[in-house]
């Protein structure tokens, strides 16, 4: 059988490989910390901390952070791109803690595989389940990362089941760690016969030093703890690439992100295991070829929130092809040219103009006021190519949005349509509102800050909003707005293709009314099964 991961021998293009990565986690899990581990193994930041200052804390991420939050808001987010074995990793930023929104998701549609980073001692948080069912839909294989094992935390196999249980997700041991959390001497490798020790580097953030012993020795040495991780270790299937690229099965490594323990081993299975950028299919199911003339897709905009410096940046995967900076591309959506001058590569603050950029990676196209998330972008020269529209995730917050100047209503219609159509929010409209007060819904509450400042900023028609008590948003087909139909704690709008939305205060309310109610469908409002 051909290898299922060289769906795409990765181009002609002469360029280095790629893969094209983002860490799946709950906030505190340590992804930066991660982050920065990967970059400092694979060389990309030679000085430990640029990308993520220890002890201090002021590295170029944070730095932009700071700034950020002094105007309120957390916008950053956009790939890190390192080297590895003669791989180009791209590590997609998704953005949590409180901007956590509908662009963390849709980051996941920019990847090929996601590592999915564990607190040893927490195991599946709720934000980590949100963005692995994105995953699952989407068929992302997800490798697992144990991290903080240097604390005490929970059994590794306790660990193991968790993940079967709770999301069907069968792991497969790369790494074992060599004692309980909180006792590690060593990762155990499960393909190869050895054992690495760890000696922990002084100060933390530079690599820890290995030391490899065959089995015999590190028996020898931990009598006490071997027999159990190896029997443990046992318990389990070998990793299987198949089932894994059917997200089926997990390959799940151990380490501490902190003391770059098992960050190593990580990487080697990103390049060895996670697929390389693949063919995509576009809006009729037929695939672009990746070594085909250029194509990307946009699947993020960041408007920039300070009003001196509105620039829109768009941030296109490359999905065929080679961009080079300066070429006229086409935009699908509107049939006109793209001028690509302003192409950089963006991480924090940090922007370095782009010249070519490959199947997998990730452009920031500045001032792009005119593409919206979902847009496609193509060579002319070749085929024309438009990919599927960005999927629609199931919002979780809700506002009711009025113009506080009724004088402005136009430029606020107009405001909100924008906003609608670049993805910053999603726009119903209530049976009981009426448009004139129009329901945005989100997935994270950033999403209205943004959508609020530039009414405010950029439209001119500042906004006076009400949040509305509901968390769950359900469609609903015409059988069930006739059963609903006066139900308290219940409200039907629709959006703007017609599709019929109930929102419904909470999962217990749905519940409830699932059962008082057994003929409503209310299917799960997900437009990227
Ligand atoms: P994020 O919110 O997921 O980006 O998490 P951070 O990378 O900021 O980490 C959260 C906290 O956990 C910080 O205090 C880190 O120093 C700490 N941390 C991260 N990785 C490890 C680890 O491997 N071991 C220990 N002991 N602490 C860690």
């Amino acid at each position: 059988m051909a290898d299922p991961r060289s769906d795409s021998p990765d181009g002609d293009h002469g360029a280095a490989p790629r893969r094209s990565i983002a860490v799946i986690s709950h906030p505190d899990a340590g992804k930066s910390t991660l982050t920065e581990a990967l970059a400092l193994h694979a060389r990309a930041i030679t000085e430990a901390g640029a990308v993520h200052g220890k002890g201090d804390r002021a590295g170029v991420v944070s730095d932009w952070l700071e700034m950020e939050q002094k105007r309120g808001i957390s916008i950053t987010s956009a790939a890190l791109q390192f080297e590895f074995d003669g791989m180009v990793i791209n590590l997609l930023d998704t953005p949590g803690h409180a901007d956590f929104s509908e662009d963390t998701y849709r980051v996941l549609t920019a990847v090929d595989a996601a590592v999915m980073l564990l607190d040893a001692a927490k195991g599946l948080e709720p934000q980590t389940l949100k963005l692995f069912a994105v995953c699952r839909r989407r068929g992302i294989p997800v490798i697992t990362f144990v991290n903080k094992w240097d604390r005490p935390g929970r059994e590794a196999l306790a660990l193991v089941d968790e993940l079967a249980e709770r999301i069907d997700l069968h792991a497969t041991p790369v790494t074992w760690p060599v004692g309980e959390a909180g006792d590690l001497q060593g990762l155990l490798d499960a393909r190869h016969e050895h054992v690495t020790m760890y000696r922990r580097a002084p100060g933390g953030a530079t690599l820890a030093e290995e030391e490899p012993l065959s089995r015999e020795e590190a028996t020898a040495r931990f009598p006490d703890r071997m027999p159990d991780a190896v029997d443990s270790m046992g318990l389990l299937g070998e990793v299987d690439v198949e089932t894994f690229l059917q997200g089926r099965t997990s390959p799940l490594l151990f380490g501490a992100a902190l003391t770059n323990i098992g960050v190593r081993q990580l990487l080697e299975v990103v390049t060895t295991l996670a697929p390389a950028p693949g063919s995509r299919p576009d809006v009729t199911g037929e695939p672009r070829p990746v070594d085909g003339p250029f194509s990307g897709v946009v699947f993020k905009m960041q408007a920039g929130m300070d009003p001196k410096h509105r620039d829109h940046v768009a941030f296109l995967r490359v999905c065929s092809g080679v961009f080079r900076r300066g070429t006229v591309y086409t935009h699908a959506q509107s049939g006109r040219p793209f001028a690509t001058k302003y192409a950089a590569s963006v991480f924090g603050r940090e922007r370095e103009t782009v010249e070519d950029a490959y199947p997998g990676d990730v452009v920031g196209l500045v001032n792009a006021t005119n593409l919206a998330v979902g847009d496609t972008l193509y060579d002319p020269d070749g085929p024309p190519v438009e990919f599927p529209p960005m999927p629609v995730f199931a919002p979780e917050h809700f506002l009711a949005a009025r113009a506080a100047d009724p004088g402005r209503s136009k430029q606020f219609r107009k405001g909100i349509a924008q906003l609608e159509q670049e993805g910053v929010v999603q726009v119903l409209v209530s049976e009981a509102r009426g448009d004139g007060q129009p329901v945005l819904a989100a997935v994270g509450p950033l999403q209205f800050e943004v959508a609020s400042f530039r009414m405010e900023h950029e439209f001119r028609a500042p906004i006076r909003t009400e949040t509305l008590p509901y968390s769950v948003a359900r469609l609903a087909n015409d059988q069930d707005v006739e059963i609903l139909a006066g139900t308290p704690g219940v409200e039907i709008a629709h959006r703007a293709d017609g599709t019929r939305v109930a929102l419904i205060r909470d999962i217990w309310r749905l519940r409830g009314l699932r059962r008082d109610k057994p003929d409503l469908e209310l299917a799960p409002l997900l437009a990227d099964a």
